[in-house]
């Protein structure tokens, strides 16, 4: 199974699929968090993609797509994967299929969180005083959001086109209420 949680900066994507990874067993990829960990770590890769980030930019996808298939297989191991933050343009969307369709695998289902532009600033301003992100200033937000405009909302059209189911989910509410709302979207009953 390998199912792709999709949604703006700010969405609860991270929170979320939590919850998904224990509920349905899948295993949780966040490109977010690999990359956030090659940054404090201080890696080569860390110090290619450190400002990148944190100017709310994409990293290069020749990098993103190296680094994703260097942990795909370990993570396609168990019983699935959940991507998240990852595919964020349609060459990475392009890029995974090719990697999957090598095992005989595919994108089983996409959940696309939907919140109101308004509230991601607010959460994302918030999660700034809570968690010090270096990327949850105004400024790298406003990037954020452009970016995902500009080239990550066409990766749901590449799923749709391609007959994967696409399931459009409310954002908004408690943690709980979204997830009761992903949890029947999807269809899977828990582990
Ligand atoms: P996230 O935690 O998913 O919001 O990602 C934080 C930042 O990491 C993004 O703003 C990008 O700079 C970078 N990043 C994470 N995933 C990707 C990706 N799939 N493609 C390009 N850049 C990414």
């Amino acid at each position: 199974m390998i199912g792709i949680i999709f949604g703006p900066p700010g969405s609860g994507k991270g929170t979320q699929a939590a919850r998904i990874e224990d509920a349905f067993r899948l295993k949780h990829l966040s490109t977010g968090d690999i990359l956030r960990a090659e940054v404090a770590r201080g890696t080569p890769v860390g110090k290619e993609v450190g400002r990148i980030m944190a100017a709310g930019d994409l990293v290069p996808d020749e990098l993103i797509v190296d680094i994703v298939r260097g942990r795909l297989p370990e993570a396609e191991a168990g019983e699935g994967v959940l991507l998240d933050g990852f595919p964020r343009t349609v060459g990475q969307a392009q890029a995974l299929d090719n990697m999957l369709s090598d095992e005989g695998h595919k994108v089983d289902f996409v959940v696309a969180l939907d919140v109101p532009e308004a509230e991601l600033v607010d959460r994302l301003l918030h999660r700034a005083e809570v968690e010090g992100r270096e990327d949850d200033t105004r400024q790298a937000i406003e990037e954020r959001m452009h970016e995902y405009h500009k080239l990550t909302e066409a990766v749901l059209d590449h799923y749709r086109r391609k007959g994967v189911p696409v399931q459009l989910v409310s954002g908004v509410g408690s943690p709980d209420q979204v997830f009761g709302r992903i949890r029947r979207a999807v269809g899977i009953s828990s582990a």
